[in-house]
């Protein structure tokens, strides 16, 4: 299979440094919300690289944080199939709203570092 480029698709095929570099100015800009960054600025890292860490829960935002049950959502990250999951250890659920968008990010982060390894 080969691989095409997408021009609609600026944040694919760049390596891991250099996203970093451009996410962290579109965020300063006000361009990128830090919700759908592909890469962790803590971390240095793609975000479905280090999402499982505690400083990726937030019970004020709900990222990765089951209200009903006060606890931290467990990550499951598939690399082989691209899924992202997070869920409550305690009762099986624990989505909100920024916990989706995370998981949105997650498997964008997954699809970008991919095509990267692909195009090396
Ligand atoms: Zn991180
Ligand atoms: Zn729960």
């Amino acid at each position: 299979m080969t691989a095409t480029t997408c021009p609609a698709a600026p944040a694919r095929l760049r390596s891991l440094p250099v996203l970093l570099a451009t996410e962290d100015d579109a965020e300063d800009m006000g361009l990128l919300a830090p919700d759908d960054r592909l890469t962790c600025h803590v971390h240095g890292r793609w975000i479905h690289q280090c999402v499982a860490s505690p400083a990726h829960v937030s019970p004020v935002t709900r990222h990765r944080w089951c209200r009903g049950c006060r606890t931290e959502l467990s990550v499951a990250v598939d690399e082989l199939t691209g899924t992202v999951l997070m869920t409550c250890p305690r009762c099986g659920h624990g989505g909100s709203a920024a916990t989706a968008r995370l998981t949105e990010a997650c498997r964008a982060s997954l699809a970008a570092e991919r095509d990267i390894r692909h195009a090396a």
